[in-house]
């Protein structure tokens, strides 16, 4: 492998076309998944599969994990067969979203091995992995900045959020809460306005242009809620792991944070009735269903 190898763990809707995007640009990428499916994807771009992120970080310089869970980051970084244990890799970027606590964790771990924790947690979607446009935020000493700057650029536009493991991820957590926050309320007001005998589309195409809209209004309702196909592309569990995680954060921090603990509680109820598995725009359903209205155009 040249000296330009890159580990990539955890190829889902976010981790698969991230690690495309690597291919292209030029990268060796040497990639880990539980799902084979996941796999031979992105072997059939042209990455080479390894057997655990411990066998990943020894064939690789830099790795990155796109993983579903803050345990599972910390278990695949840490734990047995972890990155931790692969000699080569001295950088793991992180673009899940992991919450400030398990970062600066893991940040210390690895440190306590010689290598360096970067937090890099992105939004924009699966569009966005797919088409390099996300927002990617960035902590780590300028110093590894520079180091991981030509890698994480492939993905979109950088913001260099600090130095310290956690800070970008803060940034993250709130951008979530907010955008979930926004679908909420958004679901609310086409309800009410559909019960009235408004047409959503007219409703949507107004608030669009208006100053009540927002990425749901202007996003998901479009192409995932009008249409009626809840597929946006995120997943109900992991929205309400973020905006636990964002609520936990405030909390800690001697923050109130009232809305957020609202829109947490709608992800739960969510949650509860769709499955973890089901997308966040089910929040629009749980809404026809409590109004009994069709928010359909
Ligand atoms: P996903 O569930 O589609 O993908 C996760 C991948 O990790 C899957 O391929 C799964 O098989 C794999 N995986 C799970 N456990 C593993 C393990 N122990 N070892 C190796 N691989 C494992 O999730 P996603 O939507 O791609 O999200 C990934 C991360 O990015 C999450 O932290 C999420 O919060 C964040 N994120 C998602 C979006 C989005 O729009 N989907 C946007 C921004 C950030």
């Amino acid at each position: 492998m040249s000296q330009n190898a890159i580990g990539f763990i955890g190829l889902g809707r976010m981790g698969g076309p991230m690690s495309t995007r690597l291919l292209k640009a030029g990268y060796q990428v040497v990639v880990h998944d539980v799902s084979q499916d996941a796999i031979d994807r992105v072997v059939g771009d042209g990455a080479t599969a390894a057997g655990s992120p411990r066998e990943v970080a020894e064939l690789s310089d830099i790795v990155l994990t796109s993983l579903p869970t803050p345990h599972i980051v910390e278990q695949t970084a840490l734990g047995q067969d972890g990155i931790v244990e692969g000699a080569r890799a001295q950088i793991l970027i992180d673009v899940s979203t992991t919450g400030p606590s398990t970062a600066t964790r893991v940040a210390e771990g690895l440190a306590a091995a010689g290598k360096q924790w970067v937090d890099s947690p992105v939004s924009g979607g699966v569009a966005g992995a797919t088409n390099g446009t996300l927002a990617v935020m960035v902590s780590c000493p300028q110093k590894i900045f520079e180091r991981v700057e030509p890698v994480v650029q492939n993905f979109g536009k950088i913001f260099h959020v600090g130095d310290k493991p956690g800070l970008a991820q803060v940034l993250k957590l709130a951008n979530n809460m907010l955008a979930a926050g926004a679908l909420v309320l958004s679901s609310e007001a086409l309800a009410m306005g559909v019960k009235a005998g408004i047409d959503p589309k007219v409703m949507i195409d107004t608030i669009n242009v208006s100053s009540g809209r927002n990425s749901a209004t202007q996003d998901k309702f479009p192409k995932a809620i009008l249409p009626g196909t809840f597929d946006f592309g995120f997943a109900t569990g992991l929205s309400y792991k973020d905006v636990r995680m964002c609520v936990d954060e405030s909390e800690t921090l001697g923050v109130p944070m009232l809305g957020g603990a609202f829109v947490r509680e709608m992800l739960a109820v969510t949650q509860a009735k769709y499955g973890a598995d089901s997308d966040f725009t089910c929040i629009a359903r749980l809404m026809e269903e409590w109004a009994d209205v069709e928010i359909r155009g």
